[in-house]
């Protein structure tokens, strides 16, 4: 017997019948005799409506309540797998992150989670019952529910896994696996079947969002075993491990995108001290900075000066392609590039908005293509 950790995603709890489908898949795990503790995101859409509330009084709603209404769509996620389960005759209770609990330190929104408590999961399934956590929420140091960043449940489902000393976390998605690239975009992306940690975070945070950067992190931290499976199809998944393939081998993992970031462009060399607060979510180039575009409004009212500077340009029109490895491509090759951002582990570029996805396919072409 083992004991698993299995995340749903808002596409595997879309509706009904898929928290029903879900609820079968938990079963399999109960009848073979394993150990269950399963964490839910909202059902698909869910928190993007709640977002689209918020925005009913005013352009910036206050922080606590904003995540305070955006993390509801977990409770009725793990509210409706509960009750599919217990319809089954399998006894399971949802837990929020106030009742197990899950405690978070920094900013709303984007809070990291500092620790699980075991206990009750514990006591749970020593009395035969599947504890069905909310992800993506924490309770703070003032007591009040934060979030944990978007695509969140996964950073839950891997700190729970820690908690519990799991054997293997799993996370349910809508794709069998982790790429080359997003298999929506790029057709004949391939399958990997494992990823190290390291080659996982860097693809996640330049847009990869098949797992949350912040999950991998955790993962790779406290050598959680995690896996990235589909709840639609059968089959073993990819592994996250703690291999570092490409670091010795010059290898190219795959490539990312990113079209939810806007450019600042700036000749100050130094960063801003009123962008401290936001070092986390902001990368640094030669040229300027990227940021997320859901924080553009509270980023430039932190900084209003520098929005007159002259100096300073912003760009919401560009998107970032990343090829995630060791390789330097020649600016000269490619067309449209504004600015290439050149790490230890990747090379980014920033290109304007329509000229990402085409970006994609042809770098993926020039490194992956069989022919
Ligand atoms: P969930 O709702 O289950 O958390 P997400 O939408 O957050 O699912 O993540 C799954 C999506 O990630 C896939 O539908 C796919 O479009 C996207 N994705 C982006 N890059 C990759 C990649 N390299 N490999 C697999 N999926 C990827
Ligand atoms: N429901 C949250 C979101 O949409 C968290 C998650 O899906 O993991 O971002
Ligand atoms: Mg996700």
């Amino acid at each position: 017997m083992s004991l698993y950790v299995l995340k749903f995603g808002g596409s595997s709890v879309a509706t009904t019948p898929r928290i029903e489908h879900v609820a079968g898949i938990i079963a399999d795990f109960v009848e073979k005799g394993h150990g269950v503790v399963v964490v839910t995101s909202a059902m698909q859409g869910a928190t993007n409506r709640l977002i689209e509330l918020t925005k009913a009084f005013t352009d910036s709603p206050i922080s606590r309540e904003y995540d305070a209404i955006i993390s509801s769509g977990e409770h009725v996620a793990a509210g409706l797998l509960a009750l599919a389960l217990n319809s089954r005759a399998i006894s399971a209770k949802s837990l929020t992150a106030w009742q197990v609990p899950i405690t978070v330190s920094g900013t709303y929104s984007d809070a990291s989670i500092s620790q699980v408590s075991a206990d009750k999961i514990f006591e749970m399934l020593s009395q035969g019952i599947i504890p069905v956590i909310t992800g993506f929420q924490g309770i703070s140091a003032n007591g009040d529910v934060c979030t944990i960043g978007r695509g969140g449940s996964d950073a839950t489902a891997c700190a729970v896994a820690n908690a519990i000393h799991a054997d293997e976390c799993l996370i349910y998605t809508d794709v069998d696996g982790v790429y080359t690239a997003d298999p929506r975009v790029v057709l004949d992306a391939q399958k990997l079947e494992e990823v190290s940690y390291n080659d996982m975070i860097e693809l996640s945070s330049w847009g990869a969002k098949v797992l949350q950067t912040k999950s991998t992190q955790i993962a790779k931290e406290y050598n959680v075993n995690l896996r990235v499976l589909s709840s639609f199809s059968e089959g073993y998944g990819t592994r996250i491990t703690n291999n570092t393939k490409y670091i010795t081998n010059n290898h190219i993992v795959g490539i990312a995108y990113n079209l939810d970031l806007f450019a600042v462009y700036t000749s100050k060399k130094e960063i801003i001290p009123e962008l401290e607060p936001y070092t986390a979510m902001i990368k640094p180039f030669s040229g300027g900075f990227l940021a997320p575009k859901p924080m553009q409004a509270e980023i430039q009212s932190s900084v209003p000066l520098m929005m007159n500077n002259l100096d300073i340009n912003i760009d919401n029109n560009i998107g970032t392609v990343t090829v995630v490895g060791q390789t330097k491509i020649d600016k000269a090759y490619l067309h449209d590039i504004e600015y290439i951002i050149d790490t230890e582990y990747s090379q980014a570029f920033i290109v304007p908005f329509q000229q990402t996805l085409p970006l994609v396919n042809k770098l993926h072409e020039m490194f992956f293509s069989k022919n």
